[in-house]
């Protein structure tokens, strides 16, 4: 079979979900058994997601590859198991990099470079990907982010108009609408979604799906007003109705015949509808998933994008253990040491989020401090695991400087120093230590027991800064032990106290690899902690 094509674009208005859907494709037709990439292309002119503020952007997401790239490369790895790559996440940036390198090389022989042909064209290539590593796909999703009408997603319309063209019954537009409720007139109403598709069949290209966002039942006399106003099939108008959780979308998408729906235009026979069992057994956990743990998540950025991977696992892992993980931010520049005991009451578990720069760095520290000296469960990630080992040394080790020479270059005690390599680093931008490298757990270990006594793992990273050597007998004589290191570099990558009930910090991320099926070891078993440990008296 030829590699198929599927194009999801957005109107109205944005956040309505596109992610979710693409995601929830996915995971339909590889449940039919077909190899399955999504990609997201993004209109902004960074190279990479990874310089943007998360207030701007959300989360950084970051694929085994080290890229960094958009938050819905999560959702496409939660949701389907997948593991995407620097293919799958490309920006206008990107794009216009690889025309004017590509220009200054002189391979345009002297021709004028412009937005059409040259920048289509690459968009095109790029959308067109047939394999990964080889392996040939049976389809590849392309997310095209913003929203239609902006000025600057018209050259990724314009590919994709091209392609559908060229690509005939090999390709296939999907468009995500919001169709709103008005409350005063009691009505729900279509015409933002007919403006939408008018403004897409402007740029030629005609949808051969909608799938329209909505708060409210849509019936079928208004699915078919909208089916006639824009030309399409009525089985093609799906609705996407607000669920009480992110997971339910692929089932409630299956059950209107979506990737039915998408079989048909490309003239796939539709066979049996799979019956996706390991799924519909989360979504049941889910569902009976009703006592709550309290969980603080101390961090920077009060905004539910920003720590999207941790939040999702840690209800990932929360429902893998039949609970409901209730997770309260605590924002870490509020924290201080006279008030850490009142932000912090009444959880079962606290986990010290990753970040960068000075803002909120006390906070972090005295969160660290309590949940040491508290024997609360408590999980600290990358810059969380690197508080923990500086507040280690200020208390235990006695250094009241010790600092990161993130925070403090002159530092005396710098027990988190830049690395070697980085030293030399001025570029910002994909300049880190980024993606997959391999650690090896220590025998007796809990991080080795989380991992079902795998010693050998491989996880992601996103840091300049590292756990200092020259360091390492002090802590581990005073309690704090090295437990995970990289046998290539020698760089520790996990710190725990084995004699406290759950303390363990990470320089790696592994909110990035958890998935719906396969939520992450540590997370499952510090969510286990947190049960045992239980919700303490507020
Ligand atoms: N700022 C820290 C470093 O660069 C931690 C980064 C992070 O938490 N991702 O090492």
């Amino acid at each position: 079979m030829n590699t198929k094509y599927i194009f999801i674009t957005g109107g109205v208005v944005s956040s309505l979900g596109k992610g979710i859907i693409s995601a929830s494709l996915g995971k339909l037709l590889q449940a039919r058994g077909f190899k399955v990439t999504i990609q997201k292309f993004d209109p902004y002119i960074n190279i990479d997601p990874g310089t943007l503020n998360p207030y701007e952007h959300g989360e950084c997401y970051v694929t085994a590859d080290g890229m960094e790239t958009d938050l819905d490369l999560g959702h496409y790895e939660r949701f389907t198991g997948i593991r995407t790559s620097r293919e799958n996440s490309i920006t206008t940036g990107r794009i216009y990099k690889t025309v004017i390198d590509r220009e200054r090389r002189g391979d345009y022989l002297g021709k004028t470079i412009q937005v059409v042909p040259h920048i289509t064209d690459e968009i095109k290539r790029r959308m067109l990907r047939k394999d990964v590593e080889g392996e040939e796909l049976d389809f590849v999703i392309t997310e095209v982010g913003g929203t239609i009408g902006d000025i600057e997603s018209a050259p990724f319309m314009e590919a994709i108009r091209q392609l559908r063209w060229q690509l005939g019954r090999d390709a296939v537009c999907v468009h995500l609408t919001y169709v709103p409720y008005l409350k005063a007139a009691e009505e729900l109403k279509t015409k933002p979604t007919q403006h939408s598709v008018k403004e897409l069949q402007g740029m030629g290209i005609q949808p051969d799906i909608l799938v329209l966002r909505t708060e409210r039942h849509l019936d079928d006399a208004l699915r078919m007003k909208v089916a006639s106003f824009c030309n399409v099939d009525l089985e093609c108008v799906v609705q996407s109705e607000d669920l009480p959780s992110i997971y339910e979308v692929p089932v409630n998408m299956q059950r209107q015949g979506l990737d039915a729906a998408i079989l048909r235009k490309i003239g796939i026979p539709v066979g049996e509808t799979p019956a996706m069992q390991s799924w519909h057994a989360f979504l049941e956990k889910q569902r009976d998933a009703r006592r709550e743990v309290h969980v603080a998540l101390v961090g920077k950025y009060d905004l539910q994008d920003a720590y999207k991977s941790i939040r999702e696992s840690l209800n990932l892992a929360g429902i893998y253990d039949g609970v409901k993980v209730k997770i309260h931010f605590v924002a870490s520049q509020g924290i201080t040491r006279e008030n850490v005991a009142e932000q912090l009451s009444g959880m079962a578990g606290i986990v010290i989020c990753p970040g960068f720069g000075q803002r909120g760095i006390p906070g972090k520290i005295f969160a660290a401090e309590y949940a040491r000296t508290k024997d609360i469960p408590c999980f600290g990630i990358c810059l969380g695991m690197q508080m923990m080992v500086i507040e280690f040394a200020r208390d235990v080790l006695g250094y009241a400087d010790a600092d990161s020479s993130e925070m403090n270059p002159d530092t005396p005690h710098n027990v988190i120093d830049m690395m070697e390599e980085q030293k030399s680093i001025t570029q910002m931008g994909g300049t880190m230590r980024l993606g997959e490298y391999p650690c090896a757990l220590r025998a007796g270990s809990r991080a080795l027991e989380a991992y079902g006594g795998e010693t050998s793992i491989r996880e992601r990273h996103r840091h300049r800064y590292e756990f200092n050597n020259r360091y390492r007998d002090e802590y581990e004589k005073a309690g704090m032990q090295c437990v995970g290191v990289n046998p290539d570099a020698d760089l520790v990558e996990v710190v725990e106290i084995p004699s406290l009930r759950w303390y363990i910090g990470t320089q790696f991320h592994p909110e990035y690899s958890s998935t719906v099926l396969h939520p992450h070891p540590l997370f499952v078993s510090f969510i286990k902690a947190c049960i045992a440990h239980g919700n303490p008296e507020a």
